[in-house]
């Protein structure tokens, strides 16, 4: 594999496409396997661990990016998601990775990537429109 390969390779990891890599992902967290929103549970539900040292309880849906925290032993994580992002293709599907179709994979896949577009593109349109400003602001400053 070419190194730019591997950096793309590595990119794509950190969507968290995969319940291995979201059950990975997480670094600390306050329930044991015996809890309704255990780490399995909550990979197997969409969500990684998005949280650190002060606020542990912290975790995100890898297709609609999602952020929850404040969980409770006895709270079901796919219960969870469908309420607070109804509109998630993940949700809409409700039910674990190896329960999927690989249309529903598929269509899962290009969600995933429609939205880390999506949020690509807002970041640079805002950056855009800051740089903009500032632009505007010296030409009107400079008329004056
Ligand atoms: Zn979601």
């Amino acid at each position: 594999m070419s190194e730019m390969r591997s950096e793309k390779f590595k990119k794509f990891n950190k969507v968290y496409l995969l319940e291995k890599q979201r059950i990975d992902s997480f670094k600390n967290w306050p329930y044991d396997e015996a809890a309704d929103c255990s780490i399995s549970k909550m990979a197997q539900a969409g969500f990684y661990w998005s949280g650190n040292k002060s606020d542990d309880d912290t975790v995100t849906c890898f297709v609609c990016g999602k952020t929850l925290h404040g969980w409770d032993p006895t709270d079901d994580p796919w219960k969870e998601h469908a309420k607070h992002a109804p509109q998630c293709q993940f949700v809409k599907y409700g039910h674990k990775e190896a329960d999927l179709t690989v249309e529903e994979f598929l269509n899962i896949f290009s969600a995933v990537g429609m939205n880390k577009m999506m949020k690509d593109f807002n970041g640079i349109k805002s950056k855009f429109l800051a740089q903009a400003s500032s632009e505007m602001e010296k030409c009107l400053m400079e008329k004056k």
